[in-house]
């Protein structure tokens, strides 16, 4: 059992309360008490005096390429399709151990950063088995995991961006995918692992890809995912090739719904706004990557307005080598208001985006994103005590607008991952180490 006592409390429930000052239990993997005030007494459990931190919801990163940890610092000034034809032909030659790696180095990070459910959208499978080495990755740092097995079937010679040596064959992606879930799926509600169905991007997969991976995965009753609507480059692509948006395509293609949520969604017209909210299609918000991509700033608030469930993604490290999920919130906010005013989103709209929104997006609002009592128990303590955010008297945007606190303790499933700002489900010295020899061995032979 762990008692985290005399904390300020940001509980994102039904009443959204806040405890300037509370206590949070936990007993094994769930949350057993959440109030104002110090907790009462428990035999034999360890408790944390939460004096000078802030409790939040473990945050919920909908969208990321964990591979691409070990491929950063490339193409730094491109855009994105410059920056995907550098990179492909170093994503070629990817295998199980860089993707270890890799996997551990982002997840490590996201952890650092407050995050403790972390999708990942794996698309690249030149060889091995990828997709464990990543479920391993995570098991061993100590996340929770939604993996989303992606896929690319349209390389160059067919219209598409990808060379050959990325891409795979329909019908062998279709069985791997089928595969992938009935191996590793596991709908239970207290989950550590879900799997998503992902092909890449309408660039990059065929539209009978598309269509069939959808019928995949409603089959299978899990969760689908893609990259849309990231540049104008796309959309002129799309224009080009089949006279319409990429949400159209999509939406021909069978991709909306509650079971679908698409990466960046940056450019969208009012009236693609209006139907993605009707039929409550999630959108992961990646304003950092967007930014380093010069891709632009997606219509959050109005997506939001119109009804569409928007998370945020760090994406992949490769176009935002800082990794870090709770840099998004901030970056999410700022960026929102840059392009639409100072009411376009506020401190507590950007938390509740990096929560309950995400868990809604990955199917799990029930079990994670707030803290409540009877739901798992992932959250974070932030110290704010120190001299970067002391005095700031509102502790939510000391956490969103001032530099990124400590992290004090990070718990997933009720497990410690961060303490004192180090994760220590893994030697991060160590791991340091092997990512620098694991980028210079993949470049080494470009
Ligand atoms: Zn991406």
């Amino acid at each position: 059992m762990i008692v985290i006592d005399g904390a300020a409390v940001v509980t994102l429930d039904r009443e959204r309360r806040e405890l300037t000052t509370g206590h949070v239990v936990v007993d094994g993997n769930r949350i057993v008490a959440v109030g104002p005030g110090p907790a009462p007494a428990y035999e034999g459990a360890r408790v944390i005096d939460g004096g000078g931190c802030l409790v939040t919801p473990g945050f919920v990163n909908t969208h990321q390429h964990l591979y691409q940890w070990v491929t950063r610092g490339l193409a730094t000034d491109a855009t994105l399709f410059g920056w995907l034809t550098t990179l492909y032909p170093v994503w070629a030659r990817i295998d199980e151990e860089s993707v270890h790696v890799a996997a551990q180095g982002a997840l490590a990070q996201l952890a650092r950063t407050g995050c403790t459910t972390a999708s990942d959208h794996h698309y690249v499978f030149p060889g091995g088995d990828l997709l464990e080495a990543e479920i391993l990755a995570a098991r061993e740092v100590g996340l929770r995991f939604h993996p989303a097995r992606g896929s690319m079937d349209l390389s160059e010679k067919d219209g598409g961006l990808p060379p050959d040596s990325v891409v795979q064959d329909r019908d062998e992606i279709l069985l791997a995918t089928e595969a992938a879930i009935d191996r590793w799926h596991d709908p239970s509600p207290e989950s550590m692992l879900q799997i998503v169905v992902a092909p890449c991007s309408p660039f990059s997969v065929t539209g009978e890809l598309m269509w069939e991976a959808a019928e995949l995965a409603r089959r299978k009753g899990v969760r689908l995912h893609t990259h849309l609507a990231e540049t104008t480059d796309e959309a002129d692509w799309c224009d080009d090739k089949f006279g319409c948006t990429p949400s159209e395509y999509a939406a021909q293609l069978g991709w909306t719904g509650p079971d679908v949520w698409f990466a960046h969604g940056i450019h969208f017209d009012d009236a693609e706004i209006k139907r993605l909210g009707q039929t409550t299609t999630g959108v992961a918000h990646c304003p950092s990557s967007n930014a380093r991509l010069g891709a632009g700033i997606a219509r959050v608030a109005d997506l939001r307005a119109a009804g569409c469930p928007v998370g945020l993604g760090v994406d992949g490290a490769a176009s935002n080598e800082a990794g870090s999920l709770l840099e998004e919130l901030r970056h999410a906010l700022l960026f929102a208001r840059a392009r639409g005013g100072p009411q376009a989103l506020g401190v507590r709209d950007v938390l509740e985006m990096a929560t309950l929104d995400g868990a809604r997006i990955l199917g799990r609002e029930h079990e994670i994103g707030s803290l409540e009592v009877g739901k798992l128990a992932d959250l974070a303590v932030w110290r704010l005590d120190t001299l970067p955010h002391a005095g700031i008297p509102d502790p939510i945007a000391a956490l969103i607008l001032g530099t990124p606190p400590p992290l004090e303790l990070l718990l997933v499933n009720g497990r410690p991952v961060v303490e004192h700002d180090t994760v220590i489900t893994i030697d991060e010295p160590t791991l340091a180490r092997q990512v620098t020899h694991t980028q210079h061995r993949l470049l080494a032979t470009t």
